[in-house]
Protein backbone atom coordinates (compact mmCIF):
# COMPACT_ATOMS: atom_id res chain seq x y z
CA UNK A 1 0.00 0.00 0.00
CA UNK A 2 1.43 3.28 -1.07
CA UNK A 3 1.37 6.88 0.53
CA UNK A 4 0.26 6.64 4.08
CA UNK A 5 0.59 10.40 5.23
CA UNK A 6 2.47 11.27 8.25
CA UNK A 7 0.12 13.48 9.17
CA UNK A 8 -3.24 15.18 9.83
CA UNK A 9 -3.05 17.38 6.29
CA UNK A 10 -1.48 14.26 4.53
CA UNK A 11 -4.74 12.22 5.53
CA UNK A 12 -7.39 15.26 4.87
CA UNK A 13 -6.00 15.25 1.12
CA UNK A 14 -6.18 11.57 0.95
CA UNK A 15 -8.03 9.44 -2.26
CA UNK A 16 -9.82 6.40 -1.30
CA UNK A 17 -7.75 3.79 -0.40
CA UNK A 18 -10.03 1.13 0.01
CA UNK A 19 -11.39 -1.25 -3.31
CA UNK A 20 -14.85 -2.14 -1.83
CA UNK A 21 -17.56 0.22 -2.82
CA UNK A 22 -19.18 1.48 0.91
CA UNK A 23 -22.31 3.24 1.31
CA UNK A 24 -21.37 5.12 3.97
CA UNK A 25 -19.85 9.20 3.02
CA UNK A 26 -16.27 9.11 4.33
CA UNK A 27 -14.71 12.25 5.49
CA UNK A 28 -11.46 12.56 6.14
CA UNK A 29 -11.01 15.49 8.69
CA UNK A 30 -8.32 17.19 10.91
CA UNK A 31 -11.08 19.05 12.67
CA UNK A 32 -13.91 16.17 12.99
CA UNK A 33 -16.07 17.98 15.98
CA UNK A 34 -15.96 21.33 14.20
CA UNK A 35 -16.80 19.77 10.79
CA UNK A 36 -19.19 18.11 11.94
CA UNK A 37 -21.12 20.67 13.81
CA UNK A 38 -20.82 22.53 10.82
CA UNK A 39 -22.00 19.98 8.44
CA UNK A 40 -25.55 20.12 10.90
CA UNK A 41 -25.85 23.96 10.80
CA UNK A 42 -25.65 23.66 6.75
CA UNK A 43 -28.01 21.09 6.08
CA UNK A 44 -29.92 22.70 9.13
CA UNK A 45 -31.32 19.34 10.61
CA UNK A 46 -32.26 18.36 13.99
CA UNK A 47 -29.63 16.24 15.55
CA UNK A 48 -29.78 13.78 18.28
CA UNK A 49 -26.41 13.22 19.80
CA UNK A 50 -25.52 9.86 21.34
CA UNK A 51 -22.07 10.15 22.91
CA UNK A 52 -19.63 7.68 25.43
CA UNK A 53 -19.65 9.52 28.53
CA UNK A 54 -15.96 9.10 29.29
CA UNK A 55 -15.62 11.74 26.35
CA UNK A 56 -17.16 14.25 28.96
CA UNK A 57 -13.56 14.69 30.70
CA UNK A 58 -11.95 15.52 27.65
CA UNK A 59 -11.77 19.03 27.06
CA UNK A 60 -11.55 18.47 23.20
CA UNK A 61 -14.91 17.58 23.05
CA UNK A 62 -15.79 20.46 25.04
CA UNK A 63 -17.92 22.19 21.49
CA UNK A 64 -20.39 18.52 21.55
CA UNK A 65 -21.36 18.92 25.57
CA UNK A 66 -22.62 22.23 25.10
CA UNK A 67 -25.45 20.52 22.46
CA UNK A 68 -28.74 20.45 24.13
CA UNK A 69 -29.54 17.03 22.44
CA UNK A 70 -27.99 14.54 23.59
CA UNK A 71 -27.46 11.16 25.48
CA UNK A 72 -24.54 9.86 27.15
CA UNK A 73 -23.53 5.92 27.11
CA UNK A 74 -21.49 4.61 29.34
CA UNK A 75 -19.77 2.31 26.92
CA UNK A 76 -17.27 1.23 29.42
CA UNK A 77 -19.87 -0.15 31.76
CA UNK A 78 -21.17 -2.73 29.39
CA UNK A 79 -21.99 -3.07 25.43
CA UNK A 80 -25.02 -1.54 23.89
CA UNK A 81 -28.17 -4.20 25.09
CA UNK A 82 -31.50 -4.40 23.06
CA UNK A 83 -33.32 -2.65 26.27
CA UNK A 84 -30.52 0.42 26.20
CA UNK A 85 -31.83 1.03 22.24
CA UNK A 86 -35.17 0.73 23.42
CA UNK A 87 -35.27 3.01 26.03
CA UNK A 88 -33.85 5.20 23.64
CA UNK A 89 -36.51 5.04 21.08
CA UNK A 90 -38.95 5.72 23.04
CA UNK A 91 -37.68 8.88 24.65
CA UNK A 92 -36.98 10.04 21.26
CA UNK A 93 -40.40 8.96 20.14
CA UNK A 94 -41.99 10.57 23.70
CA UNK A 95 -40.69 14.22 22.41
CA UNK A 96 -42.61 16.83 19.99
CA UNK A 97 -40.14 16.08 16.71
CA UNK A 98 -38.15 13.15 16.10
CA UNK A 99 -35.13 13.93 14.86
CA UNK A 100 -33.53 14.72 11.27
CA UNK A 101 -30.07 12.58 12.24
CA UNK A 102 -28.98 10.43 14.74
CA UNK A 103 -25.09 11.30 15.78
CA UNK A 104 -23.09 8.56 17.68
CA UNK A 105 -19.65 9.58 18.66
CA UNK A 106 -17.54 7.18 20.54
CA UNK A 107 -16.03 3.71 20.05
CA UNK A 108 -17.69 0.93 18.37
CA UNK A 109 -20.13 0.08 20.99
CA UNK A 110 -21.49 3.80 21.00
CA UNK A 111 -21.77 4.06 16.98
CA UNK A 112 -23.58 0.46 16.99
CA UNK A 113 -26.19 2.00 19.71
CA UNK A 114 -26.69 5.26 17.34
CA UNK A 115 -27.17 2.62 14.46
CA UNK A 116 -29.44 0.58 16.02
CA UNK A 117 -31.55 3.47 17.41
CA UNK A 118 -31.71 4.74 13.40
CA UNK A 119 -33.25 1.72 12.60
CA UNK A 120 -35.84 0.98 15.44
CA UNK A 121 -36.67 4.38 15.27
CA UNK A 122 -38.27 3.91 11.98
CA UNK A 123 -39.93 0.22 12.83
CA UNK A 124 -42.25 -0.58 15.66
CA UNK A 125 -40.76 -4.07 17.14
CA UNK A 126 -38.43 -3.77 20.05
CA UNK A 127 -34.73 -4.03 18.73
CA UNK A 128 -34.48 -7.75 20.03
CA UNK A 129 -37.16 -8.47 17.44
CA UNK A 130 -34.87 -7.08 14.69
CA UNK A 131 -31.66 -9.28 15.78
CA UNK A 132 -30.39 -11.48 12.66
CA UNK A 133 -30.08 -11.37 9.15
CA UNK A 134 -32.67 -10.32 6.47
CA UNK A 135 -35.59 -8.56 7.87
CA UNK A 136 -37.97 -6.65 6.29
CA UNK A 137 -37.45 -3.32 7.63
CA UNK A 138 -37.93 0.22 7.08
CA UNK A 139 -35.18 3.22 6.69
CA UNK A 140 -34.68 5.42 9.61
CA UNK A 141 -33.22 8.49 10.00
CA UNK A 142 -29.78 8.61 8.42
CA UNK A 143 -26.81 8.09 11.39
CA UNK A 144 -23.76 9.47 11.43
CA UNK A 145 -20.44 9.07 13.40
CA UNK A 146 -17.80 10.43 15.01
CA UNK A 147 -15.55 7.41 15.54
CA UNK A 148 -13.04 8.07 18.88
CA UNK A 149 -11.32 4.76 18.93
CA UNK A 150 -10.17 3.47 15.57
CA UNK A 151 -9.78 -0.26 14.04
CA UNK A 152 -13.95 -1.32 15.05
CA UNK A 153 -14.74 -0.18 11.32
CA UNK A 154 -17.72 -0.11 13.24
CA UNK A 155 -17.94 3.53 11.65
CA UNK A 156 -19.06 2.07 7.99
CA UNK A 157 -20.19 -1.51 8.55
CA UNK A 158 -24.14 -1.93 8.07
CA UNK A 159 -24.33 -4.09 11.51
CA UNK A 160 -25.54 -2.73 14.80
CA UNK A 161 -23.98 -5.75 17.51
CA UNK A 162 -26.30 -6.16 20.15
CA UNK A 163 -26.53 -7.81 23.46
CA UNK A 164 -30.32 -9.04 23.82
CA UNK A 165 -31.85 -11.07 26.85
CA UNK A 166 -31.38 -14.35 24.65
CA UNK A 167 -28.41 -13.78 22.63
CA UNK A 168 -25.79 -11.61 21.70
CA UNK A 169 -25.95 -10.51 17.92
CA UNK A 170 -26.02 -8.11 15.07
CA UNK A 171 -29.22 -6.36 13.54
CA UNK A 172 -27.56 -7.19 10.31
CA UNK A 173 -29.20 -4.80 7.67
CA UNK A 174 -28.28 -2.20 4.54
CA UNK A 175 -30.01 0.42 6.51
CA UNK A 176 -27.81 -0.09 9.32
CA UNK A 177 -25.08 1.55 7.75
CA UNK A 178 -23.67 5.22 8.80
CA UNK A 179 -24.61 7.54 6.16
CA UNK A 180 -21.83 9.57 7.03
CA UNK A 181 -18.76 8.83 9.18
CA UNK A 182 -15.89 12.06 9.84
CA UNK A 183 -12.69 10.54 10.73
CA UNK A 184 -10.41 12.40 12.34
CA UNK A 185 -7.25 10.54 13.89
CA UNK A 186 -7.04 12.80 16.71
CA UNK A 187 -9.72 12.61 18.80
CA UNK A 188 -8.30 8.84 19.68
CA UNK A 189 -5.61 10.98 21.44
CA UNK A 190 -7.30 10.29 24.99
CA UNK A 191 -8.08 6.32 24.50
CA UNK A 192 -6.15 3.79 27.16
CA UNK A 193 -3.59 2.17 25.77
CA UNK A 194 -5.35 -1.14 26.80
CA UNK A 195 -8.03 -0.29 24.81
CA UNK A 196 -5.91 1.07 21.64
CA UNK A 197 -4.27 -2.51 22.05
CA UNK A 198 -6.97 -4.66 22.35
CA UNK A 199 -8.87 -2.94 19.62
CA UNK A 200 -5.64 -3.00 17.50
CA UNK A 201 -5.86 -6.52 17.82
CA UNK A 202 -9.08 -6.87 17.12
CA UNK A 203 -8.30 -5.13 13.81
CA UNK A 204 -5.33 -6.99 13.00
CA UNK A 205 -7.56 -10.48 13.37
CA UNK A 206 -10.51 -9.50 10.90
CA UNK A 207 -7.64 -8.87 8.36
CA UNK A 208 -5.69 -11.93 9.14
CA UNK A 209 -8.59 -13.61 8.73
CA UNK A 210 -10.26 -12.26 5.74
CA UNK A 211 -6.46 -12.60 4.07
CA UNK A 212 -6.56 -16.60 5.17
CA UNK A 213 -10.54 -16.69 4.26
CA UNK A 214 -11.53 -19.36 1.37
CA UNK A 215 -14.15 -17.91 0.42
CA UNK A 216 -14.16 -14.05 0.84
CA UNK A 217 -13.82 -11.99 -2.54
CA UNK A 218 -10.70 -11.14 -4.26
CA UNK A 219 -11.18 -6.93 -3.58
CA UNK A 220 -12.14 -7.90 0.55
CA UNK A 221 -8.78 -9.99 0.42
CA UNK A 222 -6.47 -6.77 -1.10
CA UNK A 223 -8.01 -4.45 1.31
CA UNK A 224 -7.39 -7.09 4.17
CA UNK A 225 -4.14 -7.06 2.98
CA UNK A 226 -3.53 -3.34 3.58
CA UNK A 227 -5.64 -3.53 6.44
CA UNK A 228 -3.14 -5.99 7.92
CA UNK A 229 -0.13 -4.45 6.96
CA UNK A 230 -1.15 -0.96 9.15
CA UNK A 231 -2.46 -2.95 12.19
CA UNK A 232 1.43 -5.22 11.98
CA UNK A 233 2.96 -1.73 11.84
CA UNK A 234 1.14 -0.04 14.96
CA UNK A 235 1.22 -3.37 17.03
CA UNK A 236 4.74 -3.33 16.30
CA UNK A 237 5.32 0.24 17.06
CA UNK A 238 3.67 -0.31 20.49
CA UNK A 239 0.76 1.56 21.45
CA UNK A 240 1.53 3.21 24.79
CA UNK A 241 2.10 6.67 23.94
CA UNK A 242 -0.65 8.24 21.40
CA UNK A 243 0.93 9.04 18.26
CA UNK A 244 -0.25 10.82 14.77
CA UNK A 245 1.16 8.87 12.83
CA UNK A 246 -0.21 5.99 14.22
CA UNK A 247 -3.29 7.02 14.87
CA UNK A 248 -3.60 7.80 11.66
CA UNK A 249 -2.85 4.48 10.55
CA UNK A 250 -5.24 3.20 12.75
CA UNK A 251 -7.73 5.04 11.30
CA UNK A 252 -7.13 3.59 7.90
CA UNK A 253 -6.87 0.07 8.97
CA UNK A 254 -10.27 0.90 10.41
CA UNK A 255 -11.78 1.71 7.25
CA UNK A 256 -10.37 -1.14 5.75
CA UNK A 257 -11.87 -3.87 8.33
CA UNK A 258 -15.40 -2.35 7.20
CA UNK A 259 -14.78 -2.18 4.00
CA UNK A 260 -13.38 -5.79 3.56
CA UNK A 261 -16.07 -7.28 5.79
CA UNK A 262 -18.22 -6.69 2.80
CA UNK A 263 -17.07 -9.07 0.80
CA UNK A 264 -14.86 -10.64 3.46
CA UNK A 265 -15.88 -13.18 6.22
CA UNK A 266 -13.82 -14.06 9.29
CA UNK A 267 -12.84 -17.46 10.29
CA UNK A 268 -12.14 -19.61 13.03
CA UNK A 269 -10.58 -17.41 15.84
CA UNK A 270 -13.97 -15.39 15.47
CA UNK A 271 -16.24 -18.47 15.65
CA UNK A 272 -14.16 -19.71 18.62
CA UNK A 273 -14.68 -16.05 20.12
CA UNK A 274 -18.14 -16.13 19.71
CA UNK A 275 -18.87 -19.41 22.05
CA UNK A 276 -16.16 -17.65 24.40
CA UNK A 277 -18.45 -13.94 24.64
CA UNK A 278 -21.75 -16.29 25.17
CA UNK A 279 -20.13 -17.91 28.48
CA UNK A 280 -18.81 -14.60 29.32
CA UNK A 281 -21.21 -11.14 29.42
CA UNK A 282 -18.21 -9.68 30.86
CA UNK A 283 -15.34 -10.68 28.45
CA UNK A 284 -14.51 -7.54 26.04
CA UNK A 285 -14.97 -9.16 21.82
CA UNK A 286 -11.85 -7.66 21.66
CA UNK A 287 -10.12 -9.72 24.53
CA UNK A 288 -12.17 -12.89 23.40
CA UNK A 289 -10.47 -12.76 20.07
CA UNK A 290 -6.90 -12.61 21.48
CA UNK A 291 -7.83 -15.50 23.58
CA UNK A 292 -8.95 -17.56 20.74
CA UNK A 293 -5.71 -16.83 18.61
CA UNK A 294 -3.33 -17.82 21.56
CA UNK A 295 -5.46 -21.36 21.28
CA UNK A 296 -4.49 -21.82 17.27
CA UNK A 297 -1.13 -21.77 16.91
CA UNK A 298 -1.44 -25.31 14.86
CA UNK A 299 -4.05 -23.48 12.42
CA UNK A 300 -2.84 -19.63 12.55
CA UNK A 301 0.94 -20.10 12.83
CA UNK A 302 1.83 -17.06 11.43
CA UNK A 303 -1.23 -15.07 13.57
CA UNK A 304 0.08 -16.55 16.70
CA UNK A 305 3.48 -15.63 16.56
CA UNK A 306 2.74 -12.04 15.87
CA UNK A 307 -0.39 -11.90 18.87
CA UNK A 308 2.53 -12.82 20.99
CA UNK A 309 5.44 -10.57 20.13
CA UNK A 310 2.21 -7.85 19.97
CA UNK A 311 1.69 -8.88 23.58
CA UNK A 312 5.19 -9.28 24.69
CA UNK A 313 6.41 -5.91 22.99
CA UNK A 314 3.36 -3.92 24.75
CA UNK A 315 4.27 -5.31 28.18
CA UNK A 316 0.78 -6.85 28.17
CA UNK A 317 0.37 -10.47 29.56
CA UNK A 318 -1.57 -13.23 28.03
CA UNK A 319 -5.63 -12.65 28.45
CA UNK A 320 -6.83 -15.88 30.36
CA UNK A 321 -10.78 -17.27 29.94
CA UNK A 322 -10.40 -17.92 33.49
CA UNK A 323 -10.11 -14.11 34.71
CA UNK A 324 -13.87 -13.89 33.14
CA UNK A 325 -14.98 -17.19 35.04
CA UNK A 326 -14.67 -19.18 31.97
CA UNK A 327 -13.97 -22.82 32.98
CA UNK A 328 -14.12 -26.85 32.12
CA UNK A 329 -17.92 -26.65 32.64
CA UNK A 330 -18.36 -24.28 29.79
CA UNK A 331 -16.17 -26.21 27.11
CA UNK A 332 -19.75 -27.95 26.13
CA UNK A 333 -21.96 -24.97 25.74
CA UNK A 334 -19.26 -23.12 23.82
CA UNK A 335 -18.41 -26.00 21.93
CA UNK A 336 -21.81 -25.68 20.07
CA UNK A 337 -22.60 -22.03 20.02
CA UNK A 338 -18.90 -22.26 18.02
CA UNK A 339 -20.23 -25.05 15.61
CA UNK A 340 -23.01 -23.00 14.96
CA UNK A 341 -20.83 -20.70 12.78
CA UNK A 342 -20.58 -22.56 10.20
CA UNK A 343 -19.85 -20.01 7.62
CA UNK A 344 -17.05 -18.85 9.23
CA UNK A 345 -15.58 -22.67 9.28
CA UNK A 346 -16.11 -22.37 6.03
CA UNK A 347 -14.64 -19.59 5.57
CA UNK A 348 -11.45 -20.57 7.50
CA UNK A 349 -11.24 -23.97 5.60
CA UNK A 350 -12.91 -23.84 2.41
CA UNK A 351 -14.30 -27.21 0.44
CA UNK A 352 -14.31 -30.31 3.39
CA UNK A 353 -15.29 -27.65 6.23
CA UNK A 354 -17.68 -29.81 7.70
CA UNK A 355 -14.88 -32.78 8.50
CA UNK A 356 -12.18 -30.64 9.47
CA UNK A 357 -14.60 -28.20 12.12
CA UNK A 358 -15.55 -31.39 14.00
CA UNK A 359 -16.63 -31.69 17.24
CA UNK A 360 -13.59 -32.93 18.89
CA UNK A 361 -11.51 -30.23 16.83
CA UNK A 362 -13.31 -27.48 18.10
CA UNK A 363 -14.05 -29.30 22.04
CA UNK A 364 -10.02 -29.96 21.91
CA UNK A 365 -9.44 -25.95 21.31
CA UNK A 366 -11.65 -24.81 24.24
CA UNK A 367 -10.09 -27.50 26.60
CA UNK A 368 -6.94 -25.70 26.09
CA UNK A 369 -7.64 -22.29 26.32
CA UNK A 370 -9.93 -23.44 29.80
CA UNK A 371 -6.47 -24.96 30.83
CA UNK A 372 -4.10 -22.63 29.46
ZN1 LIG B 1 -13.76 -8.94 15.79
Amino acid sequence: MKNVPSDISGFTALDPWWRTGVPTCILCSGNGIDDILRKIKQEDVQAFFLVDSVLEKQPLFAPLFIEQSKMLFNASASEPRTDDVDQIVEFLRSRDSLPDVIVGVGGGSTMDLAKAVGICLANPGKARDYQGYGMDLKKGPPVWVLPTLNGTGAEITPIAVLRGPEKKLGINHPYAAPAVAVIDPRLSSGVKPFNRFFTMMDCYFHHYEIVKSKTSSADAVQDARDGLKLATEVLDSGVQEYNVENAIKSAMASILGGSSTIGGRVGAVHAISYGLSNSAPGLPHSIAVTISMLALQELYPDGYEDTVRFLEGSGLSMPKASEYGIGEGEIEKMTSVALGMEKLWQSCFGEGWEGKASRTFVYDIYKRIVNG
